[in-house]
């Protein structure tokens, strides 16, 4: 039996055109797969769900399936829709896409899939009066393809207004394409690296921030690829040019109120917010596992190139992991936030989220003593002062963050160990996969998925 707002649902689809259904989720490479149901075959897989391979989980970026008992080709797992998520593809609008989270046959939810986990943890801040409000700054490549190669697409240098010129033919199209599927963006720059572009969007709550990141990159590479060009969101792309960062902003609300305001503090960083970003550094080796989860990722955090790759923090500092971003006159408390910058777009990013947010609450509970922000790029200190500042590196290869993740047990916790199992698996197929290759090779083949 369908339930009334179900039905409704359907009828409401129907008279607005759609005929496909997407029932689309994240698995631990961070790309979207999915299967499509025709809405007149629909029957009750809105709350049933539809079937799904067990070994899929256990999926890599290149679809070998890791050895992971009960994750196979036998049985199956159920991928329901969360109806929330539900909005209509702008370039084929006979298309609504939904977001799914992993159940068992009986229809409980499967702690191993990050978007359930994720779930969890908000729900933990919830029960202590915190909102959360997260969102992602992406930066993309851009390329052209001329005969048989890619070339950056107006390889102007940082902000240029003449790189701006040449967007403006694409960037209203863009822009309302974004918003059809509920995104809110809300600058536009060409940045840094030749072809690299950026587009910060407005903050939400976490799991919306989860589905926007996965929307947002699907809708810019297909208008691109429409557009004869190509997107990539892969970290290090072009060896010679600067890296693609997809950093995490993050604010604690109560009662309407941002909580991480203070206004006598050097940092404008309330007890809260300290408390926040300690258990964030506690955890950071780990979290990088999450966070920056590929080998590409390692060719972006170097030193000297504003993506950090030091485990510490600092007001406005872009060389460091947290970045304490200065408040805007005139709406300081508002505007208060957490930057993570070691974070990538090859992420799960509802993996990302959930991990950031239980080593935060961790810290909130714990009330880690604040430590000393740092106002400088750690590279120009001498390695005597880096460690009497106690600034480290962050993990330099994924395999290093594979270790801290396989021995933090807030996040086996948050992840299940199961999940934590599966990932590291999924991660090192990964990184034997990619021992032998150059770094221009691993460069590209990760340009080419992400
Ligand atoms: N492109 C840099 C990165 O890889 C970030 C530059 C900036 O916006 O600060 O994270
Ligand atoms: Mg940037």
């Amino acid at each position: 039996m369908l339930g009334e707002n179900t039905k409704n649902i359907i009828d409401h689809l129907d008279e607005q055109g759609i005929e496909l259904l997407e029932f689309i989720y994240v698995d631990y490479t961070g790309i979207p797969r999915g299967k499509t149901i025709f809405l007149s075959e629909i029957g009750n897989h809105l709350s049933s769900g539809t079937g799904i391979t067990k070994a899929m989980p256990a999926s890599t970026m290149r679809d070998e399936i890791v050895s992971i008992e009960g994750m196979n080709a036998v049985g199956e797992y159920r991928l329901v829709p969360d109806l929330r998520s539900l909005q209509i593809l702008p370039y084929a609008p006979t298309v609504a896409t939904m977001m799914c989270d992993y159940r068992d046959q009986d229809g409980c939810k499967m702690e191993f899939d990050p978007r359930v986990s994720l779930q969890a943890v908000v729900a933990e801040y919830k029960k202590l009066g915190f909102e959360i409000k997260m969102t992602y700054e992406n930066e993309f490549t851009l390329y052209q393809k001329t005969d048989n190669s890619l070339e950056p697409y107006n390889p102007k240098i940082c902000f240029a207004a003449e790189a701006m010129d040449n967007t403006y033919h694409f960037l209203p199209k863009l822009i309302k394409n974004l918003r059809k599927v509920g995104i809110d963006p809300v600058e536009y720059y060409p940045e840094a690296g030749a072809g690299q572009h950026e587009l910060p969007i407005a903050p939400t709550d976490p799991l919306t921030a989860g589905d926007n990141e996965i929307r947002l990159k699907r809708v810019i590479k297909k208008f691109f690829a429409d557009n004869e060009l190509y997107a990539t969101f892969a970290p290090k792309p072009n060896l010679k040019s600067a890296s693609n960062g997809a950093h995490i902003h993050m604010s604690l609300w109560k009662d309407g109120t941002n909580v991480l305001y203070n206004r006598d503090d050097q940092l404008e960083l309330s007890q809260i917010g300290y408390y926040f970003v300690g258990g964030l550094l506690q955890h950071i080796d780990a979290l990088l596992a999450l966070t920056c989860p590929t080998v590409n990722s390692y060719q972006r955090l170097q030193p000297g190139h504003w993506s950090s790759a030091y485990a510490t923090f600092g007001k406005d500092n872009r060389e460091v992991a947290i970045r304490i971003p200065s408040t805007f006159r005139g709406d300081r408390t508002n505007s208060m936030n957490i930057e993570l910058k070691a974070s990538d777009a090859t992420a799960n990013p509802y993996l990302a989220l959930a991990g950031i947010l239980s080593a935060g609450l961790e810290g909130l509970k714990n009330k880690k003593a604040p430590l000393t922000p740092v106002d400088v790029a750690p590279e120009t200190l001498t390695e005597d002062m880096r460690r009497e500042k106690k600034i480290n590196r962050l993990p330099q290869s994924l395999g290093d963050a594979l270790a801290a993740l396989k021995k933090d047990s807030v996040m086996i916790k948050t992840f299940s160990k199961l999940g934590i199992e599966t990932y590291i698996k999924v991660k090192q197929a990964d990184i034997a996969y990619f021992e032998n290759k150059t770094a221009e090779e691993i460069a590209a083949e990760h340009r080419d998925i992400y």
